[in-house]
């Protein structure tokens, strides 16, 4: 019998009866079961953690860090548990599990720092005024299967920083390594401040339009955002949104192709092409396109494609078998299409596990399915482009704005050229490096509100001013 993982609602353990499968996508293999929860679950932990804010809401800056620091050092203490147990549901390479694992750690410890200092607006013999910010109550927190937990801890740990408790609901295809954490903290965190329920997708909109969830945090697709949006409309619930991307990447003619060829190999193909800061459209200057691009396709035959937790793999498989199916309809529409392929492409995967190879278009069009939409999956389109003015263009022809990055020799050029994109981060000469003190969240249809920082724990606050009018004599 495949183990069977628990949910947390206040402080204990508890399951339904009923069990959904979880599979590994390298083998397609039923590695765990996990509660199929929904309406009478959702409403006995969203009492929990009604019940549970009464008191946190109270609680010191000491304590509130304290239970951050115990998640933080759970997790640590049993990484290697953990980033076994995550490379089998979600399929990435060991090393980056183990990253995904002590970076989940990391944040805990960073964000479990922060906190929202009173500001004074006015203090004189009239009049005290003073701005505070007060927490928003009860979270629902929606994660995606990508980054599964990492994208839980960075919402579970700035929710009690603020001083509001969650319920968490995990993707059906990635909860196992979640539902483990659930009962390393279940005795380290009060009961009821965190609570976290498996379901199906079916679950996400019961969770959207509770009476008693004051706030929605939502990692996932842009599809899906939307619907979040509607469905918190009802009670106006504050909302944070952390949505798709189409990043572009540009390459600069003085960039040297032999230095950034593998940097920029794996800005498009850690978690196989599944991170929403994955650059998913590579514009290189036409000086240098030939010389960098067979350059990148050389280095792709170093990278082994297959099951993450054997040694010397480099890319794993799609996650689940409906993303699957999307990639290979991208890679396709690209074939139907004639455009040209420098690797993959070329060959149907076979056999069980969802693997897609990796596949570098040569230059094909702007308007090319495969550009224009998020693949996420191991795709890399390489551009040419002549002007700057033409690629900024370019770049910004998305409805999405999540990030970019430009490759350059000249650091005030990039910053030029990074000030013109739309999008929420834009990195010079590196990709992916997010720090928990400056705010991450998408422009456009890349999301609404922000992660990280203090203007990501804001989002877990109302703000509140109280004022008292001194020289006002009463009695
Ligand atoms: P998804 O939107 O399909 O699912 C995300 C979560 O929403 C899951 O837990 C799912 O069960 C739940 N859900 C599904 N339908 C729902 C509904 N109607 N109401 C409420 N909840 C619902 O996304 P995914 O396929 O799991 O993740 C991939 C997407 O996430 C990509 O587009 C990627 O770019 C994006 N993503 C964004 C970020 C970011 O920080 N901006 C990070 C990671 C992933």
């Amino acid at each position: 019998m495949v183990t069977q993982y628990k949910n947390l609602i206040n402080g204990k353990m508890v399951d339904t009866g009923e069990w959904m499968d979880v599979v590994n996508p390298a083998n397609e293999e039923v590695i765990g079961q996990v509660p199929a929860c929904g309406e009478a679950q959702l409403d006995e932990a969203v009492a929990a953690a009604r019940a549970a804010f009464k008191t946190w809401k109270k609680s010191t800056f000491e304590e509130r860090q304290a239970a951050c620091m115990a998640i933080s050092g759970a997790i640590k203490e049993n990484a290697d548990e953990l980033f076994r147990l995550l490379t089998s549901e979600q399929g990435k390479p060991h090393a980056q599990a183990k990253g995904e694992i002590f970076g989940a750690a990391g944040i805990s410890a960073a964000q479990s720092t922060l906190q929202l200092e009173e500001e004074i607006i006015q203090d004189d013999d009239t009049r005290l005024h003073r701005h505070r910010r007060v927490p928003v109550g009860v979270v629902g927190g929606i994660v995606p299967w990508n980054f599964p937990v990492m994208m839980a801890i960075q919402k579970i740990v700035p929710a009690l920083m603020a001083g509001c408790t969650i319920v968490l609901k995990p993707s059906p295809f990635t909860p196992l390594a979640t539902l483990r954490i659930a009962e390393l903290i279940a005795d380290k965190v009060p009961a009821g401040t965190v609570n976290i329920i498996t379901g199906e997708d079916s679950l996400g909109p019961l969770i959207t339009g509770h009476p008693d969830i004051d706030k929605i945090t939502f990692t996932g697709s842009t599809a899906t955002g939307k619907k979040i949006m509607e469905g918190a409309a009802g009670d106006l619930k504050r909302i944070t949104l952390e949505l798709g991307g189409n990043d572009a990447s540009i390459v600069l003619p003085d960039a040297d192709p032999k230095k950034v060829a593998e940097q920029l190999f794996w800005s498009s193909f850690q978690n196989a092409g599944q991170v929403c800061i994955a650059a998913k459209r590579v514009y290189i200057h036409e000086d240098i396109y030939d010389e960098l691009s067979a350059a990148i396709a050389e280095y792709a035959k170093s990278v082994v494609v297959g099951d993450g937790s054997e040694q010397g793999t480099g890319v794993g498989p799609i996650q689940n078998k409906k993303q699957y199916e999307r990639v290979l309809e991208l890679i396709q529409d690209a074939k139907d299409n004639g455009y040209k392929f420098l690797t993959g492409g070329d060959k149907d995967p076979s056999g069980s596990g969802y693997y897609v190879p990796i596949t570098i278009l040569d230059n094909p069009p702007e308007d090319a399915r495969i550009v224009a939409e998020e693949q996420f999956g191991p795709v890399m389109p390489l551009m040419k482009f002549s002007s700057e003015d033409e690629v900024i263009e370019r770049a910004n022809n998305s409805d999405y704005g999540l990030a970019g990055a430009v490759w350059t020799a000249d650091h005030d050029k990039g910053v030029e050229i990074a000030e013109q994109l739309e999008t929420g981060t834009v990195w010079i000469n590196e990709f992916m490096h997010l720090s928990p003190f400056a705010p991450f969240g998408g422009h456009k249809q890349s999301g609404f509100g922000a992660e990280y920082g203090k203007e990501g724990l804001k989002e877990f606050t109302y703000p509140q001013v109280i004022t008292v009018k001194k020289d006002n004599v009463v009695a």
